[in-house]
């Protein structure tokens, strides 16, 4: 008899069977889940590697020659993913953000996008599509992500000092060639830009003016994102965050800021002005004030994990419902559904309400997921 291996990578983090529900209804766009909280963002992972190491998510002790990368055979397809898209746009999706690991490594990631942009929201609209890149290759591909119907590019630099940033990233790359992307995707038009900026107290905080002078009249909206503690091997500690209240108490020292309103409920980052009318900029304040009430994000994983939480240890096995028994769109749809309506997920509130180095009762246990995994 010829044992079944079932490849590490596999099983590298929980995942049931969603449960396909006897009673199937027709989506009405209006799912909604245990604290009343809509599904309107779908995060896609579309593969789990990644040309940077970036210390906050990929520490190279860890993500090194030795690490088990997902098989390709393990990864969604480009007719999975968008079957499973599509079943979340009936249920109210209407923003789709691809993500990684690093999204332009997965090759001819047109064509997905193209797949994806041919969907319509419930209301007959264009799907919002976006895509979170380090940049590394985003000069190349600017244009044909364009032409695919990619709208906009969230970019990803922790500062502008060559030296922080090439130690930040842990693969020496130039700080030139990020700004190079960024001005190519601008001027294809994949705009506005956000550039997101990772603070690590200690590490990169001084490149905060600095980052805040180089953007400030350009069109691009940075945010300043708070280092959070999430997966299980990047050391975090409460002492390297620093608090978004902080980033702006510095940046009003240089240059006056006033609050705006969200765009939309949901919205993560809280958005602020310079009062000379020099732009907008964002601070995403993860860990010192969750947000996780309006939180209204699904995150599906490269190999069809369905997790609700960033924060998740366990996520829900789409993918077993995708290959193997044939199970038809309506039953998925309804597995989806039951999955969304169960959901209570609100870690970062119950971590604000702890102390420092307790732990979030059922969090610890199975290995949280890394955001190189899931996604940001
Ligand atoms: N590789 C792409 C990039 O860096 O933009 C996409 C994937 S990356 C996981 C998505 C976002 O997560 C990036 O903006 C990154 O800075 C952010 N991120 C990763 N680890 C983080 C952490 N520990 N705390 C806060 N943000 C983090
Ligand atoms: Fe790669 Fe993005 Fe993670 Fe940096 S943050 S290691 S660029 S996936
Ligand atoms: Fe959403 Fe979880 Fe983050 Fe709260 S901790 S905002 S529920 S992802």
């Amino acid at each position: 008899m010829t044992e079944k291996i079932i490849p590490l990578a596999d099983i590298r983090y929980a995942a049931r069977v969603p449960h396909i529900p006897l009673q199937l209804q027709t989506p009405t766009g209006l799912l909604a889940d245990t604290l009343a909280r809509p599904l309107h963002d779908l995060r896609i992972s579309v593969t789990d590697r990644c040309n940077f190491r970036c210390s906050y998510c990929m520490p190279s002790e860890v993500f090194n020659k030795d690490y088990a990368f997902l098989p390709q055979t393990s990864l969604l397809s480009f007719e999975e993913i968008t079957r499973l898209t599509k079943i979340f746009v009936a249920h109210g999706v209407e923003k789709i953000r691809l993500t990684g690991g690093e999204p332009l490594l997965r090759k001819h990631l047109e064509v997905l996008i193209e797949m994806l942009a041919k969907l319509q929201t419930a209301q007959g609209k264009p799907l919002d599509i976006t895509l979170t890149t380090n940049a590394s290759l985003l000069a190349k591909k600017a244009q044909s992500l364009k032409d695919a119907g990619l709208q906009r590019v969230t970019v990803s630099l922790d500062g502008l000092d060559d030296a922080v940033f090439r130690r930040m990233n842990d693969v020496d790359f130039p700080v030139a060639d990020v700004l190079k992307g960024i001005e190519v995707a601008t001027k294809v038009g994949l705009a506005p830009i956000k550039v997101n900026m990772v603070v690590k107290r200690g590490t990169n905080d001084a490149e905060i003016l600095p980052m805040a002078r180089h953007f400030r009249n350009s069109g691009v909206v940075l945010r300043f994102i708070e280092y959070m503690d999430v997966g299980a091997t990047n050391g975090w500690r409460m002492d390297e965050v620093l608090p978004s209240a902080q980033v702006i108490q510095r940046l009003q020292s240089e240059f006056p800021l006033e609050a705006i309103d969200p765009n939309y409920t949901g919205e993560t980052a809280e958005r602020w002005r310079y009062t000379d009318g020099g732009g907008e900029i964002g601070v995403i304040s993860s860990v010192t004030k969750a947000f996780c009430g309006d939180c209204n994000r699904a995150r599906l994983s490269t190999e069809g994990k369905l997790f609700l939480c960033l924060f998740a240890n366990q996520g829900h096995d789409l993918r077993a419902l995708l290959r193997g028994t044939q199970y038809s769109d309506a039953q998925i749809s309804g597995a989806v559904a039951h999955i969304w309506q169960g959901r209570s997920d609100r870690y970062s509130e119950l971590r604000a309400a702890l102390p420092p180095d307790a732990s979030v009762p059922g969090s610890d246990g199975a290995r949280r997921v890394e955001m190189s995994y899931i996604g940001g």
